[in-house]
């Protein structure tokens, strides 16, 4: 039986509740679907912080290497900046183990309703993926002359060669492993004319590698349009940091809910651990009241099963957590009166009504 060694990093708010919600689900697919997981739970946050004055130790990314993967939950909290938490937990995460493609699939499970009218499963069904390692998010810039009226600050976006071909070739590879075979590649290319003039050029060279492949351009401001009013032209999206992280909290509201949404930031290499978490946040204003829709935690979990090779416990749990949307056990934030509790409840009853095979 092959073991694979799981960190769960829950950190803030809402965190802990869908990473327990999902790990209790984990448990009685494993034990069905004959694989074991070995779970090192770190108590890693902003409660470390405040304790410490470091969110994760200094040895944490050392502590995280061997393992298959990484499961999180959500960081932030009211009484700390978020550019902390951010800056103290999850991009050191992503940065030190080269996570440079982060995925993001989207599309709407049955029996949950879009916010657009006349639009149910089958008319979106995306995947987006986000450049995750430079971009507007790499950490460069200034500021200068603090506090006077000359002061001025800077954020420089880094795009090189190699990041945006990488990602770019990770994100036709995904579009061409679907059955359209279709990938949009967003940029800003009319106002930004070096990085993203630059991200059209690479855009155009890759293609030629993917010939079976179709593929267009769509400018960010345009695709938001694009994703409201026409969502079955999309297929697979690929899109710098900033673009993407805007396009697919947009997607997920599109798709029913933000707690819904999954997320892989992905060394598509495997070098390193792949790191799967919802992409909500800790969502304080619902924190410790029982009701935060674990659903996205539960994706989270099968993308990530489907990243350690085990497509086919990935596909029943997701087919637990779809007969479980369709019958409309759902939490608030999706019009439904469920607790977290209730939802996991029913997806591990499924899961065992399933009869999976036992091998
Ligand atoms: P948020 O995602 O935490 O919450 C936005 C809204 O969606 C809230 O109304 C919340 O109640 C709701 N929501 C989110 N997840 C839900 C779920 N599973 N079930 C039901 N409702 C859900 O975003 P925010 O309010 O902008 O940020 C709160 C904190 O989380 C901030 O500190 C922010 O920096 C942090 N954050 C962290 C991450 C991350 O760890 N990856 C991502 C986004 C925000
Ligand atoms: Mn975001």
């Amino acid at each position: 039986m092959r073991t694979y060694r799981i960190a769960a990093i829950p950190a803030d708010g809402i965190g802990p509740e869908v990473i327990d919600a999902g790990l209790e689900v984990l448990d009685a697919l494993a034990a069905r679907a004959g694989f074991g997981l070995d779970v090192t739970r770190y108590d890693w946050g902003s409660d470390r912080y405040r304790r410490t004055g470091a969110l994760m130790p200094a040895d944490g990314l050392d502590q995280l290497r061997g393992m298959d993967a990484i499961y999180f939950g959500a960081v932030g909290a009211p009484d700390i900046p978020d550019h902390v938490t951010l800056w103290g937990l999850r991009l050191p995460i992503c940065q030190g183990f080269d996570q440079y493609a982060n995925v993001r699939p989207t599309r709407i499970l049955p029996g949950v309703t879009s916010p657009l009218r006349d639009v149910g499963p089958g008319d979106l069904d995306w995947v987006i993926v986000r450049e995750n390692s430079e971009g507007e998010y790499a950490g460069h810039g200034g500021r200068a002359h603090r506090g006077l009226p000359e002061e001025v600050a800077t954020e420089t976006a880094i795009f090189t060669r190699r990041g945006v071909e990488r990602i770019m070739r990770h994100a036709f590879a995904i579009a061409r492993a679907r059955p359209a075979k279709h990938l949009t590649v967003v940029t800003k290319s009319n106002a930004q004319r070096h990085g993203m003039v630059f991200w059209d050029e690479i855009a155009a060279l890759v293609a030629a590698d993917f010939p079976d492949v179709a593929w267009d351009k769509e400018l960010v401001d345009a695709m938001t349009t694009r994703m409201v009013r026409r969502p079955a032209s999309i297929d697979t999206v690929v899109a710098t940091n900033l673009h993407a992280d805007i396009l697919s909290d947009l997607a997920a509201a599109l798709a029913g809910s933000l707690g819904i949404a999954p997320t892989g930031n992905i060394d598509p290499e495997r070098r390193f651990p792949s790191m799967f978490e919802p992409i909500h946040g800790s969502a304080f204003d619902i924190t410790g009241r029982g009701i935060a829709n674990p659903v996205a935690s539960f994706w989270t979990a099968a993308m990530m099963l489907e990243h350690l090779g085990e497509a086919a416990a990935a596909a029943s749990l997701m087919a637990a957590v779809e007969q479980v949307c369709a019958a409309g056990i759902m939490t608030p934030d999706l019009g439904g009166t469920e607790t977290t509790a209730g939802v996991t409840r029913a997806v591990v009853d499924a899961l065992r009504g399933a009869n999976a095979p036992a091998r």
